[in-house]
């Protein structure tokens, strides 16, 4: 039998548009749906005709090749047309059709059922800034859904093992089907025949399982971090859900982090802060000498450089930021009370801030630079 011309197939003009074309197989593909002629060959071969013929002919360059050559101008096998369309590339032609939100009718084609994932599971892992500072390997234990031993299944009967069940809707295009998961078996086709007494209904069971979880040194409070297949088991046949670890981390006693660096709050006597002298800076991993010139003034900031946090994705620690607090003595004895009463009027206690004294908004830039 010859082959019809693709124009007559749509029943277009050659000068037909885009649009008509679109259109014109849009009603042909609704009239000879297999799904609305079961074992109807004459329509099926109606069908792959129209489907073919639209391929071509919204396709520019093949469109432009056909007018020029006819169908010897769309080769043989080896362009795809040899043996007409089969019903998958058709089906899946039917999203830039019928638009976005509908599949297609369904199909019946054949589509494998879809990998079902178990769910994750999700915990809390609380980390001290060391851990932090290093990095640390945590042991965790963690219930987790598995798939029971002797567990037994059968095809679904809802969906006679298919994973998809189809419904007939009333579209603005007439009688549709579309096709859905299948509830009673969530796609795989398959449901428990039989299962041990403290299997779950989907033949699961809680088991305890002891996870390593490798932290990164450099992790900030709320990252989330995945160790994959360790979440539940996907029920019957599938893959592992994730576990999802949610970073939470314990306050220092002293240091407060902000980012990469640290912070930390010094408060030195009044005699100190005049006379100078050693002190003692708390860091992650144990402490560090440094040395207080005299007349350092309240609120100066110490930067120990490298001695903040890592990064997780860069290079390089942060720095430690001291921040010096001048105690102001809150009680006095009679004799130091005349001390301070008899320094009031002394030209060294008076405040005599010079330029290289910094300002209070050079130092919030120090803090955050
Ligand atoms: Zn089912």
């Amino acid at each position: 039998m010859a082959k019809r011309d693709y124009y007559e197939v749509l029943g277009v003009s050659k000068n037909a548009n885009e649009k008509d074309i679109k259109k014109a197989y849009r009603k042909l593909a609704i009239k000879y749906h297999p799904d609305k002629n079961p074992n109807d060959k004459a329509a099926e071969e109606k069908f792959k005709e129209a489907a073919e013929a639209y391929d071509v002919l919204s396709d520019p360059n093949k469109k432009q090749r056909y007018d020029q050559f006819g169908h010897a101008g769309m080769g043989g096998a080896a362009s795809g047309f040899g043996g007409g369309m089969n019903m998958d590339d058709i089906f899946s032609q039917f999203g830039d059709i019928f638009g976005g939100g509908f599949s297609g009718f369904g199909g019946g084609g054949g589509r494998g059922r879809r990998v079902i994932k178990g769910s994750n599971l999700r915990i809390k892992i609380n980390l001290v800034l060391k851990d932090i500072y290093e990095g640390v390997k945590k042991k965790i234990k963690v219930n987790r859904l598995v798939n029971a031993d002797n567990v037994s299944f059968k095809n679904c009967p809802h969906c006679n093992g298919t994973g998809q069940i189809t419904r007939v809707t009333n579209t603005i295009l007439g009688q549709m089907q579309t096709a859905s998961t299948c509830p009673h078996c969530n796609g795989t086709g398959k449901i428990i025949d039989s299962k041990p007494k403290e299997a779950d209904s989907n033949g699961q069971i809680k088991k305890s399982e002891t996870v390593e979880i490798n932290i990164p040194a450099g992790v900030e409070e709320g990252m989330q971090l995945k160790v994959s297949g360790k979440g539940n088991a996907a029920p019957f046949d599938g893959v592992n859900g994730d576990l999802i670890v949610l970073i939470n981390i314990d306050e220092h006693e002293a240091l407060i982090r902000d980012g990469q660096n640290l912070h930390y709050d010094h408060y030195i006597s009044f005699a100190d802060a005049v006379l100078g002298g050693d002190a003692q800076i708390p860091t992650i991993d144990g402490k560090v000498k440094i040395k207080l010139e005299s007349g350092i003034q309240s609120g100066k900031v110490l930067r120990l450089k490298g001695k903040g946090l890592p990064s997780v994705n860069s290079y390089g620690n942060g720095d430690l930021l001291i921040h010096i607090n001048v105690w102001t003595p809150q009680t006095l004895n009679k004799e130091e009370k005349k001390f301070f009463e008899k320094s009031k009027n002394s030209d060294s206690f008076t405040p005599n801030p010079s330029k290289k004294d910094k300002t209070f908004f050079d130092r919030v830039k120090e803090m955050f630079g």
